[in-house]
């Protein structure tokens, strides 16, 4: 008799993760060494689209080129970081299938552009061997964060088709308080409780207040002072599935005020 077996496509993770300071692409702290642990512990993704707070433009847009470029946006870090790149393979199928998902007219395919340091900084740990093709999704700076919490809804199904979701910003990110040089500086009161409020939320999905962010303390706008490292959030919020648990693997305050939680569904 002929036994016909079937697999059933694995529902891969959606993760949120806080980026911090890019030099944890080259170095082995405690976040590397956690950001790669979570890899380990997940079905490796047959691809992987990241929403980065660094590609934060007036459009809605997806990479869409085969050929990555590793774009090192930003100064005054030293020469290996400068230099690094992180050769994974784009997905032009995977672009148009976003494209599709989210309407032609909502989401352009830039044929151009690379991953920003939000993206490889931390997928250079997770899947060293860049061997997982990567697309990125822009932020979509015009739009309210409802808009990014739908968006992750409407893309929620691709997590069925083995592609995992990164969300790369911080859900505090107060760069003016941040202590340079200085990573064990004790976090601000107010990081602390606007970074507990979120998890509170998400614990008890309170998805509405989560999108409300600006009013979850009076204070929230010196943890959020602009919305590019929150936003990410919402992504991974709106691909929540029916009474799927929430998980912090990673926690710890980068400088007093970058918060380096990670937020992890399905894992
Ligand atoms: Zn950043």
């Amino acid at each position: 008799m002929r036994v016909i077996m079937f697999t059933m496509p694995t529902c891969m993770p959606a993760i949120f993760l806080g980026h911090g300071n890019p030099m944890n692409a080259i170095t082995n702290n405690r976040y590397a060494l956690a950001w790669q642990a979570l890899a380990a512990k997940i079905p490796k993704p047959k691809a992987i689209i990241c929403v980065s707070a660094h590609w934060y433009i007036p459009a809605t847009m997806v990479t869409a080129t085969q050929t990555l470029e590793t774009i090192h946006d930003f100064g005054g870090f030293p020469e290996k970081l400068s230099n690094y790149e992180y050769p994974a393979q784009g997905s032009v199928q995977l672009a148009k299938d976003v494209q599709k998902l989210l309407g032609l007219k909502e989401c352009g395919l830039d044929k151009r552009r690379g991953l920003d340091h939000g993206a490889w900084a931390v997928l250079c740990r997770m899947y060293p061997k860049a061997d997982i093709p990567v697309i990125q999704l822009s932020i979509n700076k015009r739009e309210p964060p409802e808009y990014h919490y739908a968006l992750g809804k409407k893309l929620m199904v691709l997590r069925d088709e083995g592609v995992l979701f990164v969300g790369s910003g911080n859900v505090v990110h107060n760069l003016h308080a941040y202590a340079w040089g200085e990573r064990k500086a004790l976090a601000f009161e107010w990081g602390v409780r606007f970074e507990s409020r979120v998890r509170e939320l998400f614990l008890s999905r309170q998805e509405r207040k989560l999108i409300a962010y600006e009013t979850l303390d009076p204070e929230a706008m010196l943890s959020v002072p602009t919305p590019d490292h929150y936003l990410p959030l919402l992504y991974i919020a709106g691909m929540r599935k029916k009474d799927e648990a929430v998980t912090f693997s990673l926690e710890g305050f980068d400088g007093g005020s970058i918060s380096m939680l990670t937020v992890e569904l399905g894992v």
